[in-house]
């Protein structure tokens, strides 16, 4: 394509919120064989919602929450926000007070796993199994199959201790975009296939992924295990988009052929991709390609 064609394309792509840094990214756009779509906040809608809670200790609701919500409070992560709105509902409801703040003392978030603080002088751990296994809280049998049921309905299912118990499993739902489903088989059509990579645990991912018609998932992916498995797709052959909105996808924005992200997105994701859709609809994907398709394959 010519110099004038790449802006031009350039042009009508920012007209329609779709921001291209430069050529080189609009020309990788046209080779695309695969996009890699983080799942929450990308393929989700990103807002999630406690849905259902099992309790596992002599404790009530209110007061359960109370001391989750102070282990949370101090976290960044949509799980941690979905924990607090909840806890803040109940004790409206209930007229209980939340735990104040002063109440934590040393809360440390541990990426892809989970929280630790210690609230009124207990040990208390919110995150997933595996960091209860990394940190040796046994997990009866009961909560482990009440985790997986969690998983099946497409729910994340949280587990909280304290002092080395499990007191409660959390349900929480994100469901998919609306237009995921239709996305992902126009990209079919266009002879594109679709991967799902998430931090989050397989069975939730199996799910969510079976919802929006994706057939390859690549779940408990840490953040820079996300850039190894978009290397390891070029290394066999494929042109590798990858679609995501948070800190824990950059390493696999810069990694892949082109990055795209959604506009929503944080800061850091924003600056690590090649391309960022504005508007936050999942369909720019398509409109992207399809911009890079008809630039580079009218003019060679
Ligand atoms: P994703 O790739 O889906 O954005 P993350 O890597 O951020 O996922 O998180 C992976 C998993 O780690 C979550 O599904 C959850 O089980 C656990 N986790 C991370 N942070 C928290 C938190 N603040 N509270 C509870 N669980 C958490
Ligand atoms: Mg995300």
């Amino acid at each position: 394509a010519t110099p004038t064609a790449v802006m031009v394309a350039t042009g009508i792509g920012a007209a329609q919120g779709i921001l291209i840094k430069g050529g080189h990214a609009l020309e990788s756009a046209h080779k695309v064989t695969c996009v890699v779509f983080d799942k929450t906040g990308t393929l989700t809608v990103g807002e999630p919602v406690v849905v259902g809670t099992k309790l596992l200790s002599s404790m009530t609701l209110p007061e359960f929450y109370s001391i989750v919500a102070a282990a949370e409070v101090n976290s960044e992560h949509p799980l941690a926000r979905a924990v607090c709105n909840y806890a803040k509902t109940l004790a409206d409801e209930t007229e209980t007070v939340v735990n104040g703040l002063s109440e934590t003392r040393d809360f440390r978030a541990i990426p892809g796993l989970g929280v630790v603080a210690i609230v009124l002088g207990k040990k208390v751990l919110v995150g997933n199994l595996k960091l209860m296994m990394e940190t040796g809280v046994v997990v009866p049998q009961a909560a482990v199959e009440q985790l997986r049921d969690f998983e099946q309905m497409a729910r994340t299912g949280i587990i909280a201790a304290i002092d080395e118990e499990v007191a409660g499993i959390i349900a929480i739902s994100d469901p998919l975009k609306p237009k995921a489903g239709t996305v992902i088989s126009i990209l079919k059509t266009m002879g594109i296939c679709s991967i799902m990579i998430t931090g989050d645990n397989l069975g939730t991912a199996n799910a969510i992924a079976k919802e929006a018609g994706i057939e390859r998932v690549i779940a408990e992916a840490q953040p820079q295990v996300k850039a190894e498995k978009v290397k390891e797709l070029q290394m066999s052959g494929m042109t590798v988009a990858m679609v995501g909105d948070g800190i824990n996808d950059s390493p696999a924005l810069v990694a892949a052929d082109v990055g795209m992200a959604i506009g929503a997105g944080t800061d850091i994701a924003i600056e690590a991709a090649d391309v960022v859709l504005m508007k936050n609809n999942l369909e720019d994907v398509i409109t992207a390609i399809d911009l890079s398709r008809r630039t580079f394959f009218r003019i060679k």
